[in-house]
C-alpha cells in the first residue's frame, strides 16, 4: 500500500524511507547536543565564557546600557565617610562593587589556565578587530591621591602588561596602536599614580599601547614640548605605532571612556580638569593631555624646541594644527572629566617670559623649529614592568 507522509512531508514511500528520515534527524540533534555540551564541559561550565570565547559580548559586557551596572560611582556620588579603595590593596582591575558571583570575578583578558589551553586552538585563527567602542568600559571612576602606590604589586595586578610598559589586547585586533609619551623629571610619586591609574584603563579601552617616560637629565630648564618630539621619534624606533598621546604625569582621566586614542582630527583629551572647575580655561586650550596621530603630527612637523620653563608650548601646537587646516576634536565635559595631582612649582620650570612673543610667531617659525631641527642624546633606556624610561639631554636654552 503506498501513501503520504504528512509530517515529514516525503514524497510517495515506504514506510521504512519515512522512519529512516526521522531516524536521521534525531541523529543530528544528538550530535549538536553532543558539540555544545563539549564546549561547555571544556569550558569549565562556566557558561559566561563561552560568548567571550566565540567573540559575541555578554549583556554585561556590552554598550555602555550594559557597563552601567558595574559602574562605580564618581567621587561626588561616593557616600559619605566611605572610604576609597586603597591603591595599594585594591585590584587594579574594573571595581565591580561587592559582587562575589562567579561573573564578578570573570576578567575578560585574564584567562585561567584551563580558558587558555582551551583559546589556544581557536585564536590560532586570525583574530577579529577589536569593536569600534571596548565593551569593557565602566564609565566614571573614584580617583584619589591618598595611599602610596607600591609599583612591584601594581606589576602583578598588571600581568598582562608585558615588559616596558606594553599591552595589546588577546582577543581582538587594535587598530590604534598608541605610544603614549610622558614628559618628566623628578616625579616619581606621580608616575606611580598615573600607571596605577592608566594601565588597566588603556587595556579596558583594548588599545595596543606602549607606556614612554621621557626624562630630561640634568637640572637646567625643563623642555616639556622637545621632550614630547624625543618621545614620538624614540618610541617609533620600538614599533609602527600610529598614534601618539601627549600626557603630562600628573593628570589622571576621571572616565574610562575617554579614549587615549587618536581621531580623524586632533584629539584634546583633558578637556575638564578638575583644577579649572571642570571646564576649558579658554576654547584654544590644548594642554594636559592629547592625542594626535603620526600623520598629523608629521604635518605640522611636530612640536617646538624652544620653549624653555614653562607655558605657551601648547597654544604654539594649536597654533600648527590651525595653521595647517586641522580642527580640534574633544569628549564632552563629562565623559572628558579629570584629575590633577596638586603639586607646588617645580625648579627649573618657571613661566617663560618669552611665550607670549613665541605665540605671536608659531606661523613663521613651525617649519623652521620642529622635528627636522630636533637633536638630542640619549644616555639611558631602562625597560621597566610597566614603562619604559628614556633619559635625555636635550640640552640648554640657546
Ligand atoms: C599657557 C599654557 C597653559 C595654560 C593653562 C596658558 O597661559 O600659555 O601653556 O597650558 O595657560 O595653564
Amino acid at each position: 500500500m503506498r501513501f503520504r507522509e504528512p509530517l515529514l512531508g516525503g514524497s510517495a514511500a515506504m514506510p521504512g524511507a519515512s522512519l529512516q528520515r526521522a531516524c536521521r534527524l534525531l541523529v543530528a540533534v544528538c550530535a549538536l547536543h553532543l558539540g555544545v555540551t563539549l564546549v561547555y564541559y571544556l569550558a569549565g561550565r562556566d557558561l559566561s565564557r563561552l560568548p567571550y570565547l566565540v567573540g559575541v559580548p555578554t549583556p554585561l559586557q556590552a554598550g555602555s546600557s550594559g557597563a552601567a551596572a558595574i559602574k562605580q560611582p564618581s567621587e561626588e556620588l561616593r557616600p559619605q565617610g566611605a572610604a576609597p579603595p586603597s591603591p595599594v590593596d585594591a585590584s587594579s582591575e574594573p571595581r565591580r562593587g561587592q559582587d562575589s558571583s562567579p561573573e564578578a570575578d570573570f576578567r575578560p583578558g585574564l584567562s585561567n589556565n584551563l580558558t587558555s589551553a582551551l583559546v589556544s586552538p581557536i585564536t590560532a585563527l586570525p583574530l577579529p578587530a577589536c569593536p569600534e567602542e571596548s565593551p569593557l568600559l565602566v564609565g566614571p571612576m573614584l580617583i584619589e591621591f591618598k595611599v602610596p602606590v607600591d609599583l612591584t604589586l601594581l606589576a602583578k595586578q598588571n600581568p598582562e602588561v608585558k615588559v616596558g610598559g606594553r599591552y595589546a589586547p588577546k582577543d581582538c585586533i587594535s587598530p590604534h596602536k598608541v605610544a603614549i609619551i610622558i614628559p618628566f623629571r623628578n616625579r616619581q610619586e606621580h608616575l606611580k599614580y598615573w600607571l596605577y591609574y592608566l594601565h588597566p584603563i588603556l587595556q579596558r579601552q583594548q588599545l595596543d599601547y606602549g607606556i614612554y617616560v621621557i626624562n630630561q637629565a640634568g637640572d637646567s630648564m625643563f623642555n616639556r614640548a622637545k621632550l614630547l618630539n624625543v618621545g614620538f621619534q624614540e618610541a617609533l624606533k620600538d614599533y609602527d605605532y600610529n598614534c601618539f598621546v601627549f600626557s603630562d604625569v600628573d593628570l589622571i582621566p576621571m572616565d574610562d571612556r575617554n579614549t587615549y586614542r587618536c581621531f580623524s582630527q586632533p584629539r584634546h583629551i583633558s578637556v575638564a580638569m578638575d583644577k579649572f572647575g571642570f571646564s576649558l580655561p579658554y576654547v584654544q586650550f590644548f594642554g594636559g593631555v592629547s592625542a594626535l596621530s603620526k600623520q598629523q603630527f608629521l604635518t605640522i612637523n611636530g612640536f617646538p624646541n624652544n620653549y624653555w620653563g614653562w607655558g605657551g608650548e601648547d597654544d604654539d601646537i594649536f597654533n600648527r594644527l590651525v595653521f595647517k587646516g586641522m580642527s580640534i576634536s574633544r569628549p564632552n565635559a563629562v565623559v572628558g572629566k579629570c584629575r590633577m595631582i596638586r603639586h607646588s612649582r617645580d625648579k627649573k620650570n618657571e613661566p617663560n617670559p618669552q611665550r607670549f612673543d613665541r605665540i605671536a610667531h608659531t606661523k613663521e617659525t613651525m617649519f623652521s623649529d620642529g622635528l627636522n631641527t630636533l637633536t638630542y642624546k640619549v644616555l639611558d633606556i631602562e625597560r621597566n614592568p610597566l614603562y619604559t624610561k628614556i633619559t635625555v639631554d636635550v640640552g640648554t636654552p640657546s
